[in-house]
């Protein structure tokens, strides 16, 4: 499974349904991009509905085995699987890196381990959680059965590719769902080195299948599919729109993680070096292109200046060079259409009030082997205003804003500003207010003092615009299995 550049080259990703990896019905491929060199370097199946359809009658055919397994074997296959991962860790984050365009050393310390990790925690979850029961009144007895749901449908971004459909996958599985998946047509190389990991682990043909293809046909043959009742969908909030639009009225289950415009509020008494470092990661970590990552930067007015200078110093120290360097901080952006979005936000928000202080274009000095690839610089700009397109759509790039405020109270309408709500950051060193702030803000994940810390039991998700339900711990586990109250008289 090795994947080097040339092997790559010359690789071929069909769909994995019932074990195999077979060609799509339609014969239909598309091409395959490295970000960092503007180059083909694969193909991949462009499934449409047959595909799916036979992806779902695989996973409906391996349900009642795999549901009905004990758990303690189920965890152990998942547990194998995770093993797997970590012992391919190189070759999994090497693919990851020639097919996303962040860099390896990223790849090697979180995609990829994360991954593992994902199995890992939902194969123990599973021998650990508990029931529960209600007397009433002495008479009768009730107690709670949570069963699989059947057939789950998990569709993903091509941000973080298999950390995000693992996290899906891990908790589906677990529960003893059986899976239809797809990746971005954007990333789908470890999502189809994922599937041999599983075979090699041993689960059941059927257990695990993914088809591969663009959204608007292959992602939505999985959404409308009848005998698909749970979707877990991470993307961005217009197809996550359409996705409740057209499975709403079809009573499918629906966990919905969405865009969003995180805001990180700097305090005039936060500890400075510690905010300036974090903020220059949650920034420009993963090109930017982390869901998570802060984007609006609102400082309170007597740290301002400083607190500007010395991120801008950060930032243009940063290196932006081939994802395959280890000195390399940042590597390409995903695709030609994505990098031409970030520039076009910049562009726009120049022509209106904007000032760039740092990057705003493509890195002059790249190697030769990246000079086709979809660079762009790490930005920062000041004089917006809130209500301005750049301030309230999400960039999804190395691209942010900084903005002064005087009052608490500013600083919390500021954050609450736009529609979405799904991640923050709080810089200061008054725990009362860190607390007031925490609260007051209309996001479902809060950082105070730091950025990016996941203990994967909490609830993840966002508020408003930024997404339906909860995903981690419980969360998920509840999600991926459907209660039924059992009543008997005693
Ligand atoms: P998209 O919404 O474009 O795509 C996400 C996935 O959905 C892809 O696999 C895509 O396929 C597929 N898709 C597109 N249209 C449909 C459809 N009509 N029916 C079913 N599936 C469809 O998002 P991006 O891939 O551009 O990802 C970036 C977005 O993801 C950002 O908005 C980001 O904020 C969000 N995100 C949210 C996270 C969260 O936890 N809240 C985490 C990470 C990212 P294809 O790519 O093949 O077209």
């Amino acid at each position: 499974m090795s994947l080097s550049a040339t092997d790559a080259r010359m690789h071929t990703i069909n769909n994995y349904i019932n074990g195999e990896h077979i060609s799509p019905v339609g014969g239909e491929y598309l091409d395959n991009i490295e970000p960092a060199t503007g180059r083909v370097y694969s193909n991949l199946a462009s499934s449409d509905h047959r595909d799916v359809q036979a992806a779902v009658a695989a996973a409906k055919q391996a349900f009642p085995a795999w549901s009905s397994m004990r758990a303690s074997d189920r965890s152990a296959l998942l547990l194998k699987l995770a093993d797997l991962i970590d012992s391919n860790l190189e070759d999994l984050a090497r693919a990851e890196t020639i097919d996303q365009g962040k860099p390896l050393w990223l790849t090697g310390s979180l995609d990829i381990p994360r991954a593992a990790t994902n199995f890992r925690f939902f194969a123990s979850a599973i021998l650990q959680n508990e029931s529960s029961t209600h007397d009433t009144d002495g008479a009768f007895f009730n107690y709670t059965l949570r069963k699989p749901r059947g057939v789950a449908g998990l569709i993903s971004p091509w941000n973080l590719p298999l950390y995000l459909f693992t996290w899906k996958i891990a908790p589906a599985l677990a529960t003893g769902n059986t899976v239809v998946g797809k990746p971005s047509e954007l990333t789908p190389m470890t999502a189809s080195m994922l599937c041999d990991l599983a075979a090699k682990a041993g689960l059941p043909p059927g257990v695990l299948n993914v088809v591969h293809g663009i959204g608007s046909k292959t992602g939505a043959a999985i959404i409308t599919h009848p005998d698909i009742p749970a979707i877990s969908f991470t993307g961005g909030t217009t197809t996550g729109k359409w996705i409740a639009e057209h499975a709403g009225p079809m009573f499918k289950r629906l966990s919905l993680e969405l865009g969003g415009k995180n805001p990180n509020l700097i305090f005039d008494d936060c500890d400075l070096d510690a905010a300036v470092e974090s903020t220059t990661r949650s920034s420009f970590l993963n090109q930017g292109e982390i869901c998570l990552c802060g984007s609006r930067i609102y400082v309170q007015r007597r740290l301002f200046d400083e607190f500007l200078s010395r991120l801008i110093a950060k930032t243009k120290a940063l290196k932006v060079g081939d994802p395959l360097d280890p000195s390399s901080n940042q590597g390409a952006l995903v695709s030609a259409a994505h990098r031409d979005k970030v520039a076009n936000a910049v562009e726009q928000a120049r022509s209106l009030t904007g000032k760039v202080h740092c990057g705003g274009g493509i890195p002059a000095s790249l190697p030769d082997r990246c000079k086709d690839g979809f660079f762009y610089e790490p930005t920062i700009i000041t004089n917006l205003d809130p209500k301005c397109p750049f301030e309230q759509e999400e960039v999804f790039g190395p691209v942010v804003s900084v903005t002064p405020f005087d009052t608490e109270e500013e600083a919390i309408a500021l954050a609450n500003g736009t529609k979405y709500g799904l991640a923050s950051i709080i810089w200061t060193r008054d725990l009362k207010r860190a607390h007031r702030v925490a609260a007051a803000i209309d996001s479902g994940v809060v950082w105070i003092n730091c950025w990016m810390i996941r203990d994967l039991r909490t609830p993840f998700g966002g508020m408003k615009q930024s997404g339906v339900g909860r995903e981690g711990g419980a969360e998920a586990l509840r999600f991926f299995t459907e209660s039924k109250n059992v009543c008997i008289a005693t």
